[in-house]
């Protein structure tokens, strides 16, 4: 098996790492004899062959790979959707929304992004353009701060709230995993921490449970769930606004 990426590194992840990420998924990659080619775009595929180009940092083609392959996966670059992409002010030529602090597209000022949406530039300049991922817990956070600002806006009030955007995951590999916790999510930050091990697992399926149940009940926030982040101080809000 051959994982064919385009980040610079294993485990950057989109986010230029979170703590030992490159290590942990390189460790975890070679115990599964899963090898890898970084810097890399997929020119094409055939029946039973990906061709794959690895690029240099100049954007010169370093390598084509011809890899063969029965049984293939590919997860195609992200762009907004149709309904909203191409409106001048609203989406970038990706199609998706700019925005600003408060989570409030500049051009439509009734308009606010949450989510995947949402337009994020690169955590840096790499050979083959990178994304950054958009995770639950940070979506928590956007929709959290809009809903505060659409309440500022209804009482005839400027939006002031801004959303954290720290990152929570457990990234589930069947039988272990690997934890992490980004605070913000985008670099530079104040908690950039990651670990591996059977526990990952066993708290996914956890938390699928109580997320599940959460949901189905009606009730997005307990307050066990706010005393149990304020005691870890993982955030949705920031704590200061200044405007
Ligand atoms: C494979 C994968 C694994 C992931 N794993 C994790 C993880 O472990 N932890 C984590 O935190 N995050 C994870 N994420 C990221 C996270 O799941 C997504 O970022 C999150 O679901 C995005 O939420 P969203 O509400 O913004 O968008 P979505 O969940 O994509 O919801 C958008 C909705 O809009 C609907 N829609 C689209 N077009 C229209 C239209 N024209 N009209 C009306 N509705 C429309 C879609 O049908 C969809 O229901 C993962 C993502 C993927 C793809």
């Amino acid at each position: 098996m051959t994982f064919v990426t385009p980040e610079p590194y294993i485990g950057h992840l989109g986010l230029d790492g979170v703590g030992d990420t490159k290590g942990l998924m390189e460790s975890e990659l070679r115990e599964r004899h899963i090898k890898w080619i970084t810097n890399a775009r997929v020119d094409h595929m055939t029946a039973d062959s990906v061709i794959a180009e690895e690029i240099a940092e100049d954007g010169a083609v370093k390598e084509r790979h011809e890899l063969p392959a029965q049984f293939k996966m590919m997860l195609p670059a992200f762009r907004g959707v149709s309904a909203i992409r191409g409106i001048e002010g609203l989406t970038n030529p990706r199609g998706f929304v700019p925005i600003d602090k408060h989570q409030q597209n500049p051009t439509f000022e009734n308009i606010f992004a949450i989510g995947v949406c949402v337009a994020i530039a690169p955590t840096g300049k790499t050979a083959v353009p990178v994304g950054v991922p958009k995770t639950g817990f940070m979506i928590e956070s956007m929709a959290t701060a809009t809903v505060a600002n659409i309440e500022r806006l209804i009482a005839g009030e400027k939006p002031n709230v801004q959303a954290t955007w720290n990152a929570v995951c457990l990234a589930d590999f069947g039988d272990g995993g690997v934890a992490f916790v980004a605070q913000p999510q985008i670099p530079p930050r104040n908690v950039n921490w990651a670990s591996e091990g059977r526990w990952v697992h066993a708290a996914k399926v956890g938390f699928e449970k109580y997320f599940l149940r959460k949901v189905r009940s009606g009730v997005s926030e307990p307050f066990y769930e706010k005393l149990a982040l304020q005691a870890l101080r993982i955030d949705k809000l920031k704590a200061v606004t200044f405007d």
